[in-house]
């Protein structure tokens, strides 16, 4: 499914966007929804960058947070679950001059869209891909997903998730070509607003895995992270997540580079405890969108050399 708003024809330059320029249909997630600071968050990262509701794009598959163009005024594309990521690919490399965000749940990009996933990575075209991590597939009704903990009792698996759960910071991480990772958490809005504008500004892929509560089907997963400011470890440094916001309130730091992508892992790897922060960076990476030569033929050409190929089949 596809919509579009109807959006004023100015001259531009001159406009001055405000939070309502930005504001879609109301949000109908469940009242507590992480989604709904997620949302906050990405509106007020539009008005900070002044970004034109004509020239952006969200993109997403199926799930809770895949309602998210729904409730934005900027072009959207709902589509099917886990191909958010191919369809932003096309939109990008057919229109690279437009803004595209990528919103996927869990299930949807760590499962039915793992391949995806995995070269929109290598791949490393200038989108933002943000995973809205809720660690349940909540849409239909708590089933057991990709990022779901061990023993975690589910609607598919009532006596417990069986397997341990994919890491999708590790998993990026591991990947060819990977350029930007970071971690944030939707109750932390300085924290998951600063996150988002480093990734809006990386010129290639990045990828923000926001931890997300589902008050409906996973209560209480992270109510000891949200009460205890001091169980949550942020990675700190010049070139990382900047919030001064927070300097009062999350004390337990570590000092990682985000240009040390062995450190990354490692952190990644070490499950003990919650990291948010900016993990890797690295602006230097190929990206296929620069590198590739499309041909340079226009539409009827195209279709003249279709039909001339089609002839070699008449019969
Ligand atoms: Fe949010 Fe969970 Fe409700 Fe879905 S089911 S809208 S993820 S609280």
């Amino acid at each position: 499914m596809t919509h579009c708003a109807i959006l004023p024809l100015l001259d531009d330059d001159e406009r001055e966007f405000a939070l309502g320029d930005y504001e879609g249909a109301t949000a109908r997630w469940c009242p507590g929804c992480g989604d709904h600071s997620i949302l906050t968050a990405v509106e007020k990262l539009l008005v900070a960058e002044q970004l034109k509701p004509e020239q952006t794009v969200f993109v997403s598959g199926i799930g809770c947070s895949s309602r998210f163009p729904h409730y934005l005024k900027t072009y959207g594309f709902h589509g099917l679950h886990g191909r958010a990521l191919p369809v932003a690919t096309g939109v990008k490399l057919h229109r690279p001059d437009l803004d595209v965000f990528v919103v996927m749940g869990d299930g949807d990009c760590c499962s039915i869209g793992a391949a995806h996933w995995i070269h929109a990575i290598r791949y490393n075209i200038h989108m933002v891909a943000m995973l809205l991590d809720n660690s349940i597939y909540g849409l239909t009704k708590k089933q057991t997903s990709p990022t779901t903990p061990q023993g975690f009792k589910t609607n598919t698996q009532p006596f417990g998730s069986f397997l341990p759960p994919l890491n999708p910071l590790t998993t990026t991480l591991g990947t060819t070509n990977v350029s930007f990772v970071a971690q944030t958490a939707e109750w932390v809005p300085a924290h998951l607003y600063a996150t988002l504008r480093a990734a809006y500004h990386h010129p290639g892929f990045s990828f923000v895995r926001i931890l997300q509560r589902c008050p409906m089907y996973t209560q209480g997963m992270y109510e000891e992270a949200v009460k205890n400011p001091g169980s949550i470890e942020l990675l700190i440094h010049d070139d990382g997540v900047v919030a001064p916001e927070l300097d009062k309130i999350y004390k337990n730091r570590a000092t990682h580079d985000p240009s040390d992508l062995d450190s990354a892992r490692r952190l990644a790897e070490d499950s003990t405890r919650i990291r948010l922060g900016l993990f890797y960076r690295n602006k230097g990476r190929a990206r296929y969108d620069l590198l590739r030569k499309p041909p340079k033929v226009t539409s009827s050409e195209r279709i003249a050399l279709l039909n001339q190929e089609l002839d070699h089949y008449a019969v």
